[in-house]
């Protein structure tokens, strides 16, 4: 939803009002607490049969005088309702979400009610990618500098559980997704970071346009003190500018100019946070850390402006930099047999996260993709596939669109199973190649979720090194 078109709930009390929770899950039960705290009158609805939602939660909400709906979406219950909190797994196009939204009902997420009682100073991440590994890094930052971090939001621990708690850390690091921004209300970062905006999620917004609308609204309620670090290489953003309220802007990109914010040469990281500081710039190297290579150099400037402007200083920055282990599944090295290196980017579930690590690549790549398409155009990828990938092996429902898109650039095959894949790929790349699953698509199709599409991936992996491949 766009800002304009949100509730901002700022002035909204909830006491003695009827909220009904939709959705069942972390976010959900999250929200109900903090609901009941504030003394509204809790109903949920989860469109799951019984069965498939934990009992000992069902009883408890029984037991708090929740009213609980399972296996619908009941318009009467929905009606009845004064707000209405959604997590963000459900769409906002859902029917039922659209009749009470036009009947004037106002409609937040978690993220949204959350950050209401937020007395934390925020530093808050959004992008199409890259947004866990910013968080991350970032909280390393804090971390070296001796604060106490809360790192959550749709990484790990939601919003909520933080406030229903004492709040007693120095700084929180939330990564936020474009549904949390739908349904934010008015929320608003000290500091936002905008890492980069690439077609997702198309299956759930009206266009790209629509996506791009949703990340740039993390900066919508920000005021003239308040901080944006953006990629200043990114045209959606740079187009999207003039709309941005008043702020203090810094940018990370290839070359500064006569920008505030970070750029780099080869591995270093030159940073400029004042007109004053231009002429006696800090740097940063990354070449004795493990994020000296792209897309991470781009992380690593986001995360360095925001721990510079939120009071770490260049050694707890620089320690945090070399400390860092990556997260898994992001283009992770998982075996080198043969002279042949298996990469698992699992966690690359969009088409721009398959461009960065194609971009980065400088062996020739067998590239395994394909799951659960997500409606984006693949045509973004045409010229890397062209110069850099011998074969695509595919998987998964996205399988015959993909191949349309790829088979005249380079040799495309059908596959019946990720195991399949790897055997293949297997037996396609010689010395000096990489296996690279990257897979443009969600992976709920055939998997659990992307950590499990990984390990599947890994274990192959392993089983064609013992069969001496
Ligand atoms: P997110 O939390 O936004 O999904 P992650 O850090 O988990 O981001 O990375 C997701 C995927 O995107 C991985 O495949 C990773 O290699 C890739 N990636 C990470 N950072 C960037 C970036 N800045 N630009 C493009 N792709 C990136």
């Amino acid at each position: 939803m766009h800002p304009a078109e949100q509730h901002d709930f700022r002035d909204e009390t909830f006491a003695g009002r009827h909220v009904l929770v939709v959705g069942l899950g972390k976010s959900g039960m999250s929200s109900i607490k903090l609901l009941k705290k504030m003394g509204a009158r809790v109903s949920v609805s989860d469109s799951s049969e019984k069965g498939n939602i934990d009992q000992e939660a069902l009883d408890r909400l029984r037991q708090e005088d929740v009213f609980v709906e399972t296996g619908m979406h009941s318009k009467e219950l929905f009606f009845s309702a004064d707000h209405v909190v959604v997590s963000p797994g459900v769409p906002l196009t859902a029917s039922v979400l659209q009749e009470v939204r036009a009947k004037g009902t106002p409609i937040i997420g978690e993220m949204g009610l959350a950050a209401r009682s937020m007395k934390t100073p925020m530093a808050a991440v959004t992008g199409t990618n890259g947004k866990s590994t910013v968080v991350t890094l970032l909280a390393g930052m804090f971390q070296s500098a001796g604060k106490k971090v809360f790192l959550g939001g749709n990484l790990g621990t939601p919003l909520t559980e933080y406030v229903l708690g004492l709040q007693d850390a120095d700084i929180a690091v939330v990564e936020v997704s474009s549904f949390q921004l739908d349904t934010a209300g008015a929320f608003r970062p000290d500091v936002a970071l905008l890492l980069n905006i690439t077609p997702d999620h198309l299956d759930r917004y009206a266009g790209f346009d629509a996506y791009a609308e949703s990340k740039m609204s993390i900066f919508a309620y920000q005021k003239p003190d308040d901080i944006a670090v953006l990629n200043g290489n990114d045209e959606e953003i740079l187009g999207r500018l003039h709309a941005m309220p008043q702020n203090r802007r810094f940018f990370f990109s290839e070359a500064l100019g006569n920008r505030l914010g970070a750029d780099f040469t080869d591995t270093v990281v030159r940073v400029v946070l004042s007109e004053e500081e231009r002429s006696r710039a800090e740097y940063y190297d990354l070449s004795e850390s493990r994020l000296h290579e792209e897309p991470n150099v781009q992380n690593t400037m986001a995360a360095i402006l925001a721990g510079r402007l939120m009071g770490c200083s260049q050694e707890d920055v620089q320690m945090a930099i070399r400390t860092f282990t990556p997260l898994g599944h992001r283009l992770t090295v998982v075996a080198e047999i043969n002279g042949v290196t298996y990469l698992d980017d699992s966690k690359a579930t969009n088409i721009g996260a398959v461009y960065s690590a194609l971009k980065g690549m400088k062996q020739p790549v067998v590239l395994i993709a394909g799951g659960r398409d997500k409606g984006g155009e693949y045509g973004m990828l045409d010229d890397l596939v062209r110069q850099r990938v011998k074969a695509i092996l595919l998987i998964g429902e996205a399988r015959e669109r993909m191949s349309k898109a790829f088979h005249k650039l380079t040799k495309v095959e059908r596959c019946d199973s990720l195991e399949e894949a790897v055997a293949r790929a297997g037996s396609i790349a010689v010395e000096g190649d990489a296996v690279l699953l990257s897979p443009a698509c969600a992976s709920f199709d055939m998997f659990a979720g992307y950590g499990h599409r990984g390990e599947i991936f890994s274990k192959a992996v392993m089983d064609l090194d013992g069969k001496g491949h």
